[in-house]
């Protein structure tokens, strides 16, 4: 079957690429092999979604259009600056979208092999349902986190090594916690005994529209998440963390006594693997000298440098305040001419990952991204015009 544009990955990234294509018109396939969109935000069970939004900034694009989805399923704690609503909502609510736009949606599906031509994608294939499915198109995107598109179609990738690519996390949530004091915890949490140390700060978060789950973010691993054993070896720690800290908190944490484990996240949080190396590379010179970008498509923060593997801030770690644009180059490989990339895989040093990760970002480099494959890869005043006029600004 052909498509105008294939997107592989319908994580934060992958749904703002499939939405951002969509919209120009064209005839989208969006691919992944979980059984539905939402990537880290619904399987990764972390349904939370940070904007680098600066004072009186409002969201735009196809995160404020997912916000207006979710309607009153959204909750926003007052003060805070994140959004959160459920794993279910994050699936149905990107479904309910991209079905409105008529992209057309498989799932189940494991991309293995690209074709390529010269330096052109042809086709790509996935395995779903015991067979392998080829599909081609006009051009392609990789919102796989993972660089998997690029590497299979030979283009340069980088792997972050183990300190740079942060820890791993299975996200999982409470119920049943009394009174919680988040600022009470956190100063007690240094001598309370925790049985992982390289974990050294208290990161839970209150979700839903009382707060009345946490969602707790303290099981960390360091590891190679392209490397399959090293990736199974940490899920399986992880979720041995799980039960350890569930028992930890039910015995020093006050409130918690009587806490139960209401939900573990089936897919583990990768914060960092693989990126693509593309026409430009962004770097913590960039960010800390706010260099000018000359083809910005969405904004990043400029501090970065957290979840490190032994102790919450790596030596690395800047609190540059603000925002800065994020290149069209860093989506688009160095050599492929029909591919851009989009997500947490873009084109950056590994140690500034956390400056454009956030599922928010994630979905506007997505969309940046989609709308680029579906005009042809052009220059940038052209893409640059189609995200004003989807108000992706
Ligand atoms: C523990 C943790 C906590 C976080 N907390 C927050 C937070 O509070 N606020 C916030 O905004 N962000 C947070 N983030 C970051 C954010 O959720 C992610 O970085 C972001 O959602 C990544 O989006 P993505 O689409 O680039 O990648 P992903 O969500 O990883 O999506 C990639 C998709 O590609 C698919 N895929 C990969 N390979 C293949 C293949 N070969 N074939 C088919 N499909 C494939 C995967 O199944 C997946 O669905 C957190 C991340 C983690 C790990």
């Amino acid at each position: 079957m052909t498509y105008d544009v294939i997107v592989a990955g319908a994580g934060s990234a992958g749904f703002g690429a499939a939405a951002g294509a969509a919209r120009t018109g064209k005839k989208v396939l969006l691919l992944d092999s979980n059984s539905g969109p939402g990537g880290i935000t619904s399987f990764g069970g972390c349904p939370v979604f940070t904007p680098y939004l600066l004072k009186n900034e409002k969201p735009a694009g196809v995160f404020r259009e997912f916000i207006a989805e979710l309607g009153d399923r959204c909750h926003s704690p007052a003060g805070r600056g994140t959004f959160n609503t459920s794993e279910f909502d994050v699936t149905s609510a990107m479904t309910r979208m991209l079905s409105r736009l008529h992209v057309d949606m498989l799932f189940y599906a494991t991309l293995i092999e690209a074709a390529v031509s010269g330096n052109v994608i042809e086709s790509v294939t996935v395995f779903c349902c015991g067979k392998k499915l080829r599909f081609s198109a006009s051009c392609f995107v990789d919102a796989t986190g993972d660089a998997v598109l690029t590497d299979l179609a030979g283009g340069k990738t980088r792997t972050a090594d183990e300190e740079e690519s942060m820890t791993k996390t299975v996200l999982f949530r409470v119920s049943g916690v009394k009174g919680f004091d988040r600022e009470k915890v956190k100063a007690l949490f240094p001598d309370a005994g925790f049985p992982y140390p390289q974990q050294d700060r208290f990161m839970a978060a209150p979700v839903g529209r009382d707060g009345e789950d946490l969602l707790i973010n303290l099981t960390a691993v360091s590891g190679n998440a392209m490397d399959p054993f090293d990736k199974t070896r940490m899920d399986i720690e992880l979720r041995e963390q799980v039960a350890v800290i569930h028992r930890w908190m039910k015995e020093k944490l006050p409130g918690f006594e009587d806490c139960r484990i209401s939900s573990v996240a089936p897919v583990m949080g990768v914060r960092g693997s693989r990126f693509i190396v593309g026409r430009t590379v962004v770097t913590c010179r960039d960010l800390d000298e706010n260099t000018p970008v000359p083809d910005p498509v969405a904004v990043g923060q400029r501090s970065y440098g957290d979840h490190f593997v032994r102790k919450f801030a790596g030596p690395w770690h800047k609190m540059n305040a603000g925002t800065r644009g994020i290149p069209y180059r860093a989506l688009l490989p160095e050599k492929i001419r029909n591919l851009a990339a989009c997500g947490r895989c873009i084109s950056i040093d590994p140690k500034i990952a956390t400056a454009v990760r956030y599922a928010p970002c994630c979905m506007a480099t997505g969309q940046a991204a989609g709308i680029a494959a579906a005009l042809g890869i052009p220059g940038y005043e052209v893409l640059k015009k189609e995200l004003v006029r989807q108000n992706a600004v």
